[in-house]
């Protein structure tokens, strides 16, 4: 039998009644002749209301019991998704991560997946099994500990087992019907995206379009594993969704496929290092040893010798950053000034396949915001995106501005 992943968010299994939905959705699937293999995750804001509980029994608490507790959402409705299965007369059970077993990493809070043999669950397949319900965000480490794969994580685990399966696809149910040009809350304009490719899905997924764990996206590109993102509240309709492909499978080609923006990004800037050989290796590598995750760098030009470096980085790493740099300092490795961080900036991309064989996006992005009157104050770029760096208050209307600019209205 073919197998089909699906995978359903916490909206989507938020009370009894929506889980009986989705129920019926995967029965419809096992009808079309699919064995399924069911991911869900916690009920809406249950994973929070456990990680507050965890924060305030133990403020410096042990991450494997941290794991142990935030894990259990996710049995729940793994459980009880099962059991309405099993009222529809489909045979169906639940499995717990380690039931799997799915095997990671002993990085606790933030494991990663090693390996999901599929002998247990085929064998109940074989047995006549339709559904197997696993709990997503978890999985069992070498020591035999519960872990946990981050937060978001049961796209991840959904993806992993899509992969494992050799599946068709991993239909991903949420609250939005898919992958949009932009955020629509940014532009009515917003156009749903038909198909996205892995690589800029992955652009969009780590420049904040919430819809998918980033690392979910790194793994479907990697094992070539067919995404839909598609919402659980509207009618059935088998194509509906973003599909999240290959790009070969994209016939019509778009320069740019969407404007991303993202109000947790950074910038900071080393006032007065010294420009000689070694400084960037001086700053950038303690940055990186810390787990910073420095995104764009400008070295200004130099005078006398000196210059300032500055880079962004997430908004809630800034804390360690600067301590990163201070240490530093004291330590002698590095010279500076002044450590200026600057929160109230926003970072707004614009990604798409197509500007590999396409020039001039830069040009037209830049001039978008200046006709706007909009100042850029870093710029990055890579093979597929172009991001920068605006103050906050500008960021609705850069990605407006750029929305137009690049007809994204017209993209659906
Ligand atoms: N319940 C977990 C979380 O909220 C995992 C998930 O839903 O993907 O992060
Ligand atoms: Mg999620």
């Amino acid at each position: 039998m073919p197998v089909l992943v699906m995978k359903f968010g916490g909206t989507s299994v938020a009370t009894l009644d929506r889980i009986r939905r989705a129920a019926k959705r995967v029965g419809r699937e096992v009808a079309n002749g699919y064995d399924v293999i069911v991911i869900v995750s916690a009920m809406s804001g249950e994973t929070n209301k456990l990680v507050g509980f965890v924060n305030e029994t133990s403020p410096m608490y042990d991450a494997r019991e941290y794991d142990a507790i935030v894990s259990s959402g996710e049995n729940v409705t793994a459980g009880l998704m099962a059991l309405t299965l099993q009222e529809m007369d489909i045979p169906a059970r639940s499995w717990q991560g380690w039931q799997v077993p799915l095997k990671t990493t002993s990085a606790h809070g933030a494991a990663r997946i090693k390996e999901i043999p599929p002998e247990n669950i085929n064998f109940k397949f074989a047995e006549g099994m339709k559904v197997a319900v696993v709990a997503g965000f978890q999985g069992i480490s070498p020591e035999g500990r519960i872990t946990t794969l981050g937060r978001g994580g049961s796209d991840t685990t959904a993806v992993a087992f899509a992969a494992a399966f050799d599946a068709e696809r991993c239909d991903i149910y949420t609250d939005v019907d898919g992958v949009y040009t932009t955020d629509p809350r940014i532009t009515d304009k917003a156009q749903k995206l038909e198909k996205v490719a892995f690589e800029e899905m992955l652009e969009l997924a780590s420049l904040g379009a919430k819809v998918l764990q980033t690392r979910s996206v790194e793994l479907a590109m990697r094992y070539k594993v067919r995404l839909r993102v598609l919402s659980s509240f509207e009618e059935y309709d088998p194509n509906a969704g973003t599909l999240i492909c290959a790009e070969e499978e994209i016939v019509e080609s778009r320069v740019v496929s969407g404007v991303a923006a993202s109000r947790e990004e950074a910038k900071m800037t080393l006032v007065s290092v010294a420009d000689r050989p070694g400084i960037a290796a001086a700053i950038f590598g303690p940055l990186a040893e810390a787990g910073i995750n420095v995104d764009m760098i400008v070295q200004n030009i130099s005078e006398d010798g000196e210059t300032d470096m500055t880079f962004s980085c997430p908004t809630d790493q800034v804390k360690r950053a600067e301590k990163v740099l201070s240490d530093a300092k004291s330590a002698g490795d590095i010279a500076y000034t002044d450590l200026i961080a600057d929160t109230d900036v926003a970072k707004v991309s614009v990604v798409g396949i197509g500007m590999r064989s396409q020039s001039g996006v830069a040009a037209k992005m830049f001039k978008t915001l200046s006709d706007e009157g909009i100042n850029i104050k870093v710029i990055a770029t890579s093979e597929i995106k172009i991001s920068v760096l605006v103050d906050r208050k500008y960021m609705e209307l850069a990605v407006q501005a750029l929305h137009d600019a690049f007809e994204l209205e017209k993209a659906a």
